[in-house]
């Protein structure tokens, strides 16, 4: 979670910053939909995760009726800023689904 809130997970947008990557070029290599691997991406967009994505914003929707009229990045920031355990709980198995991909 304080790696989400603090950019320091291994998402393309941060691991290609130390590779010179431009910005635009640091893709999500899970998917082919050419977005940039950035938290909204993990969070929101990547089609590998919808499952616990469901789960999450249901979740979200739950708790902060007003959320389905803000767009993508406040919903972000809400996700990473205004949390309670249980959304801790899935952004948690978020991430430990794509670690599953990533090193299976
Ligand atoms: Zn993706």
């Amino acid at each position: 979670m304080a790696g989400l809130c603090m950019g320091c997970l291994p998402l393309a947008v941060e691991t290609r910053f130390y590779s010179y990557i431009p910005y635009k070029e640091r893709v999500c290599r899970l998917c082919n939909w050419g977005e940039v691997d950035d938290q909204a991406h993990f969070i929101a967009i990547c089609p590998h995760f919808n499952d616990v994505r469901f789960k999450l914003f249901n979740h979200c929707y739950s708790i902060t009726d007003t959320l389905y009229q803000l767009p993508l990045q406040d919903k972000i920031k809400i996700i990473l800023c205004d949390y309670d355990s249980h959304m801790v709980y899935l952004l948690a198995s978020l991430y430990s689904c794509r670690q599953n991909i990533i090193y299976s």
